[in-house]
């Protein structure tokens, strides 16, 4: 019988375990997680006492991943789509549609842009330079403007990455952003053209493909509980509120973890590891085992983001004809990005109604705050960030904003690994070091995307990798 630890509760270390047990039944399997739940960035805050995600609130369904361990966990049958709320981007003061027929933000005809920029960029971007990139990767910044313009990097791609990444476009990776836009400017072809072709060729067939997005109802939080649950029952032990704090290779084969407090730690033993931690923790842990991974994810550097949650009276509030908005960085706002809950899902507006105080209805909206390297705008205390978020989302609808019913801060600190250049090489890299020490492998957001379904791939692979 062949024993595992695998050591981080959140959606890959999950994904990690299940993968074990099922290639495995007679695997011997603990999941050790630090925070005092399973789950990570999928996460639950009460307000008005109902139940909402605080972090990740959907997947991408055109991925299968997300979806099939939301069917794994058995909750297939309560896999829900936005309503068809379509987003804005807030640019320059006013709420523009954001363009239809555009790949992350890249145009395949810079005319629908018109108004949310300016007739000179979209000009600009209309006559797209004839380039060819030489690099195996470059930033989106240095993918898109010289071709098209500085403010379809500003306006349009950087606020749809920034969604993901809460990232800059000088610094995110195209290699893994925009994988096919890069292969099409390698090969020196257009990229209006080349999204054209990575298109629909109309909206009709556009809106004849399955939506992009799927939550579970009840909200995504409720997929790392339910998995936890399959675990328990196929004989995995999920042990909560244990962080772990070193990482040892024993000399005859195998690994052993310690937790605990340091006058009475607790050690555990494996013969294998699989290491599903966000990249500062597994640098810490690696340290001695493989120090060349260590160093490697040392390197990555991660964003810190809040989601600030309101709670209206529905009818105070007005209705919100829209799913929410992105911000441009290059406005100067501290909030990133707002999404109306209740108006993108079906279950959140359920969720709302007789929710008040007097039984009245309730609607919710979630404010997103803090880009990579803006730390600062985050170092405020709790009232004034919702101050702050309150007078922006304000101005952005143009309206004077009712007292929120209700209100929640969730801090994300660290939370987001930037994928930057050169990202594809450091994580072959970390990969091969980790080869090099039998029975460990490593998985997670640092690895293969941020999102939910990359998270899953990059554990797949672990646990492959791990059992052959
Ligand atoms: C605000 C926000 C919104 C997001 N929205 C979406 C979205 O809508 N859709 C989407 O696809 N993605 C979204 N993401 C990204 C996605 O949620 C995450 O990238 C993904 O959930 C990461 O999963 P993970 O298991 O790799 O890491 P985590 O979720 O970070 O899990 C790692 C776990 O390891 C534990 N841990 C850390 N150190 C130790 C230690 N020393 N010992 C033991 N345990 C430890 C942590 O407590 C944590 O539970 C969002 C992220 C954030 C922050």
């Amino acid at each position: 019988m062949t024993s595992y630890l695998v050591l981080g509760g959140g959606v890959s270390g999950l994904t990690a375990a299940d993968d074990i047990v099922r290639a495995d039944p007679r695997a011997q399997v603990l999941l050790l997680e630090g925070g005092d739940r399973v789950g990570g960035k999928l996460r639950a805050g009460e307000l008005a006492g109902r139940q909402l995600d605080v972090g990740a609130e959907a997947v991408v369904a055109r991925r299968p991943e997300g979806l099939e361990m939301i069917e794994r966990a058995g909750l297939g049958d309560e896999v829900v789509h936005p309503t068809g709320a379509s987003a804005r981007i807030w640019s320059r003061g006013r709420l523009h549609p954001v363009p239809g027929r555009t790949f992350m933000g890249v145009p395949a005809d810079p005319d629908g842009l018109r108004g949310l920029l300016t007739d000179e960029e979209v000009a600009r971007a209309a006559h797209e330079r004839a380039l060819t990139t030489a690099a195996t990767d470059v930033s989106v910044a240095d993918l898109v403007g010289p071709r098209l313009g500085d403010a379809v990097v500003q306006r349009l791609v950087e606020p749809l990455l920034g969604g993901v990444y809460a990232g800059q476009a000088e610094l995110l990776s195209a290699a893994v952003t925009l994988p096919a836009l890069l292969r099409a400017a390698r090969a020196g072809e257009p990229l209006l053209a080349t999204v054209a072709r990575l298109l629909p060729p109309s909206a009709a067939d556009a809106g004849a493909r399955p939506p992009v997005f799927a939550t579970v109802a009840g909200g995504l939080h409720r997929l790392p509980a339910a998995l936890a649950a399959q675990l328990a029952r196929r004989g995995v032990t999920v042990r909560t509120g244990t962080l772990v704090r070193e990482l040892h290779a024993l000399p005859g084969g195998g690994f052993e973890v310690v937790t605990g407090p340091r006058p009475d730690p607790t050690a555990y033993r494996a013969d294998r590891v699989v290491l599903a931690l966000p990249p500062a923790p597994a640098s810490r842990l690696l340290r001695e085992v493989a120090p060349e991974a260590s160093a490697l994810l040392g390197e990555v550097e991660t964003a810190s983001s809040a989601v600030v949650t309101l709670a209206f009276r529905a009818a105070e509030l007005g209705a919100l004809d829209a799913s929410g908005f992105l911000v441009p960085a290059v406005d100067g706002r501290t909030v990133k990005a707002s999404t109306f809950s209740a108006a993108k899902w079906d279950w959140v507006a359920e969720e709302g109604r007789g929710a008040g105080p007097d039984g009245e209805d309730l609607t919710f909206v979630r404010v997103s705050v803090g880009r990579h390297r803006e730390e600062a705008t985050l170092q405020v205390p709790d009232p004034e960030l919702v101050r702050v978020c309150l007078a922006e989302l304000g101005t952005a609808l143009d309206r004077e904003l009712p007292a929120p019913v209700d209100r929640h801060v969730q801090r994300w600190g660290g939370a987001l690994p930037q994928h930057a250049v050169g990202h594809l090489d450091r994580i072959a890299a970390v990969r091969e070091a980790l080869a090099g020490v039998p029975g460990l492998v490593g998985c997670g957001a640092a690895y293969d995307g941020v999102g939910v379904p990359a998270c899953v791939t990059s554990a797949h692979r672990a646990v492959d990798e791990l059992m052959g």
